[in-house]
């Protein structure tokens, strides 16, 4: 009955969704119209352990394209992402 919320994809809930899309492409209305805004903030805060323990640039495509892969299987695959290894500092695997 309330249009302000959606089904979340990934955690089988109807919830509240984003108030606008996080990015200017495709992924970003998927994550709008299919992710509620709780998944996205803990998307967010693994995303801030994978910039930083990866030293990535979101600035560069290649970081970007890192995160999108990774939203991609975080938040639609349900998958759990790339582990985070300490003994491979500094390197993406992919
Ligand atoms: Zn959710």
């Amino acid at each position: 009955m309330d249009s302000e919320t959606i089904r979340c994809r990934r955690c089988d809930k109807d919830s509240a969704p984003l108030a606008k899309a996080p990015f200017r492409n495709d992924l970003g209305d998927r994550v709008l119209r299919e992710i509620c805004s709780s998944c996205w903030q803990d998307w967010l805060q693994h995303q801030t352990l994978l910039i930083n323990h990866y030293g990535l640039d979101p600035r560069e495509k290649a970081a970007r394209n890192f995160l999108y892969e990774q939203i991609e299987q975080v938040l639609f695959d349900r998958g759990e992402g790339k582990e985070i290894d300490t003994s491979k500092e500094g390197t993406i695997e992919w």
